[in-house]
């Protein structure tokens, strides 16, 4: 239970951290609005920075104050309860500055679309990433569980990503990721900002189009990282199996007690 003194003294500090860094910070705000399934509680405080650096500065500042906060996406695999959720959500969907390709390599913030990137890709004659395209979120939230579909996952693409760290977007590889299925090495408390993928795997043909490839396709480059013992996929506790097949994958809870 949050004694009032104390959240007053605490809704002062997320308002004075947001408006020093330009943060957009509301109130009454619920998670009902917010997620997928249309459930859950008020929050006390939706926080949204538009760039990776405000992100990371705005965490590494509510770290610095003890004030308590979590990522949300899409909202698409979050079942929040109806109780009051005392903390701030840092809300990822408007990083969503349009993503830099370089030859094969694409760079993207956390909070673009995944379907918008996967249609961005196959319009850039890239594939890689087609499998993922009928996943609903965004980038952060399926790097987040190692989103995947169709025998393509995230993390087998993934070369580099950014990270939120004492208040600072720092990279790191993507080879110190443990990729499992659905399920990551990232911590609760790690922000994530944005990825650089691989080279793309192969050029976009026959799994997207089922025809030739048209004459403006590139050439063929087969790019994989080598696989270690972390990649292996394992079956998760979490992940209950139907008769025909098809798994279900687990939604994350956000109860409403926190501090
Ligand atoms: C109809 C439907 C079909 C689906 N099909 C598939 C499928 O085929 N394959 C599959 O893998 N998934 C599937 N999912 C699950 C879901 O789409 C994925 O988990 C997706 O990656 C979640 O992205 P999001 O942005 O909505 O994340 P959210 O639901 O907002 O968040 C999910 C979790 O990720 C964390 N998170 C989100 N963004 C960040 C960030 N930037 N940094 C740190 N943590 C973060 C949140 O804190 C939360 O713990 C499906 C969901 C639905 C509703």
């Amino acid at each position: 239970m949050v004694v009032v003194a104390d959240k007053s003294a605490r809704d002062e500090t997320i308002e004075k951290i947001a408006k020093q860094l330009g943060v957009r910070a509301e109130r009454g705000r619920r998670f009902a609005e917010l997620t997928s399934l249309r459930v859950g509680g008020a929050i006390d405080w939706l926080t949204s920075p538009n760039s990776e650096e405000q992100a990371a500065a705005l965490v590494g500042a509510f770290e610095r104050n003890d004030v308590a906060w979590r990522p949300l996406g899409s909202g698409s695999n979050v079942l929040a309860d109806d109780g009051e959720h005392h903390y701030v959500i840092v809300s990822l969907k408007d990083l969503k500055a349009a993503p830099v390709f370089a030859g094969q390599k694409v760079s993207v913030s956390a909070g673009y679309s995944l379907p918008r990137l996967c249609i961005d890709a196959a319009r850039q004659g890239l594939s890689g990433i087609e499998g993922l395209n009928g996943i609903p979120g965004t980038v952060g939230g399926a790097l987040w569980m190692n989103a995947g579909a169709y025998g393509h996952e995230i993390g087998t693409v993934t070369e580099t990503v950014r990270v939120a760290r004492a208040g600072n977007v720092v990279e790191i590889p993507g080879t110190e990721v443990q990729w499992n299925y659905r399920h990551t090495s990232f911590k609760e408390g790690e922000l994530l900002l944005g990825a650089t993928s691989a080279d793309a795997a192969m050029v976009l043909g026959w799994s997207l189009s089922n025809r030739s490839p048209g004459p403006n396709v590139r050439a063929p480059t087969v790019t994989s990282r080598t696989k270690t013992s972390a990649d292996t996929p394992r079956p998760s506790p979490r992940v209950t199996e139907s008769r025909t097949n098809v798994r279900l994958l687990p939604l994350v809870m956000y109860a409403s007690e926190r501090s």
